[in-house]
């Protein structure tokens, strides 16, 4: 076992050399010239990562994922509008609930865990009345289902409903344009696919969702509202130095270094984010492979199984204790987190920098598989291995 342990949970995540040592810098001020290049060009790169149109606007707001969420909730909704939450885990219904507290009345579309509601029950949905916005985790965290974003973007843009993705398990991880789909408000956290540590809450949101919150009549709070932030945005982008709330300086240093390894990988004919998006869909195929011969099943069905994360189902007799026996071994992975399943799945991060690293996925499926033999639920460790390097040379 290696003295560091490595991190395979659903994020935070492994973090590549080159943002290792950009977020590792020393102390630096939020008007230092190093500062507002830094913050002007990762907002660049995000309209690039998020694959956005030149008027989206990229924010960056010092915080996690669910900060980004709530100013999705609070900065979109007056209360008494509707919303539509397409409910596929615990995420959605954090969702669900911050739009109850802005006072939205709020309708949840909700399914089992490891299952996505059916396309003609959004239809129904939609039809059912107007709907000011749908909200839509691509991968809820909690049962390892990715919804298809494209076939549910294809129902709701025409109802003029503004649509929002949590995109924090899911963003530079799933194949996702917000032009092509029409996304309003694209939203994650650093610690996820992107590769940073946590402190950093993302969206990049539209011109309609923007038009949306000038459109309140209750303004958010003030420290999440974007138009506090707008300003302080469009200085930094201009190169210009701006106050509104001290930045997470020393992420943001590191926000461009870990956007520009995505926007520059190459991998076969796939360059940019075409070429990450396809580099996780092969690894998740190929731990998908591994997981067989070690008797281990998907929480979701395969077609809905994220390419970030595995959902898996404990096999018969193994405690739910199952990731202190992995971790022992030198590998974190997580326990179970939807309610419903928390004591019967485990779940394994398979995002960023690791997907680079096939050692590092063997080194996982190989504490996977001897933590499952010492349990006395035994797989075919050597088959699995195998698979894997199959998987990834595929
Ligand atoms: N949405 C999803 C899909 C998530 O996976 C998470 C975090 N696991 C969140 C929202 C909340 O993000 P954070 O923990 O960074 O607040």
């Amino acid at each position: 076992m290696s003295a560091r342990p490595l991190l395979m949970i659903p994020g935070p995540i492994e973090l590549s050399p080159g943002v290792q040592a950009a977020a590792d810098g020393p102390a630096l001020s939020h008007t230092a010239p190093d500062l507002i290049a830094a913050f002007g060009q990762a907002l660049r790169d995000m309209r690039a990562v998020w694959q956005a149109g030149p008027d989206a606007q990229p924010l960056v707001v010092a915080g996690s994922g669910t900060l980004a969420m709530e100013m999705a909730a609070c900065n979109l909704l007056d209360p008494g509008q509707h919303a539509l939450v397409v409910d596929t885990g615990v995420f959605s219904a954090r969702m669900a609930e911050m739009l109850a507290r802005r006072g939205a009345v709020v309708r949840r579309l909700s399914a089992e865990p490891g299952e996505a509601p059916p396309l003609a029950a959004l239809e129904q949905a939609l039809a059912a009345g107007p709907l000011h916005a749908v909200f839509v985790t691509h991968v809820d965290t909690s049962t390892g289902v990715r919804v298809d974003l494209p076939a549910i973007a294809s129902r709701v843009r025409p109802t003029g409903a503004l649509l929002v993705v949590d995109g924090v398990c899911a963003l530079a991880g799933e194949a996702f344009a917000v032009e092509a789909l029409g996304v309003d408000v694209a939203l994650t956290a650093s610690q996820k696919a992107l590769g940073l540590p946590p402190g950093l809450a993302l969206s990049v949101v539209s011109p309609r969702a923007l038009e949306a919150r000038a459109a309140l009549a209750h303004p958010p709070p003030l420290a999440l509202d974007w138009t506090e932030w707008l300003p302080i945005h469009r200085a930094y982008e201009e190169g210009r130095p701006s106050y509104f709330a001290t930045p997470a300086t020393g992420l943001v240093r590191a926000l461009p270094v870990a956007l520009r390894e995505l926007l520059d990988a190459r991998e076969g004919p796939h360059a940019g984010m075409e070429a990450v998006f396809a580099r996780h869909a092969r690894v998740a195929r190929a731990l998908r492979a591994a997981w067989r011969p070690l008797g281990l099943r998907l929480v979701p069905k395969e077609a809905l199984a994220a390419n970030t994360l595995a959902a898996l189902w404990l096999p018969d007799g193994v405690e739910p204790s199952f990731p202190a026996a992995v971790a022992k071994r030198g590998v974190v992975i997580a326990g179970g987190l939807h309610p419903a399943i928390r004591t019967r799945s485990v779940r394994v991060g398979h995002m960023g920098h690791v997907t680079t690293r096939p050692e590092l996925l063997a080194r996982t499926v190989r504490a996977i598989g001897e933590a499952l033999a010492e349990a006395g639920a035994p797989g075919d460790l050597d088959a699995a291995l195998t698979a894997l390097e199959r998987g990834l040379a595929s």
